[in-house]
């Protein structure tokens, strides 16, 4: 992993994210919203910082987070918030689980989406291309 000791600066509020169980960007990772590729590309963010996505944290170690107005989660589809809060609360729970571990990066996303980065062909950004 290339997380220097200073941690990364958080894009929102600019204090540093100094763990990984504070990173919204490893959350994501976890989940398989961010590809491996893209880990080191995208800009860090407090979990808390992220607040839409944050709301469907569902632990009691997890002080619960509110959004207003249209992202508001207590407005949307019963069945989509189950979904997302089964998730995101799994993700977060791997997140914990890894800050004691030294997995290589790859290993950190749930077994779903490890599965499915596996089965994959890493993407290429030069595909070949027949000549016309
Ligand atoms: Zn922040």
């Amino acid at each position: 992993m290339a997380r220097c000791d200073q941690g990364y600066l958080c894009d929102v509020c600019g204090d540093e994210v100094p763990e990984i169980v504070d990173s919204d960007l490893y959350l994501s990772f976890v989940i398989g919203l961010v590809e491996p590729r893209e880990l080191l590309a995208r800009p860090e963010r407090h979990i808390r910082c992220n607040p839409v996505q944050a709301q469907f944290i569902v632990d009691d170690r997890f002080e619960p987070v509110v959004v207003e107005g249209v992202f508001d989660k207590r407005k949307m589809d019963a069945e989509s918030v189950r979904t997302q809060e089964e998730l995101l609360t799994r993700g977060w729970r791997r997140l914990q689980e890894l800050a004691g571990q030294t997995l290589p990066f790859i290993e950190y996303p749930l077994p779903e989406v490890r599965e499915r980065l596996a089965e994959r062909p890493p993407a290429s950004p030069h595909r070949t291309v027949s000549p016309p």
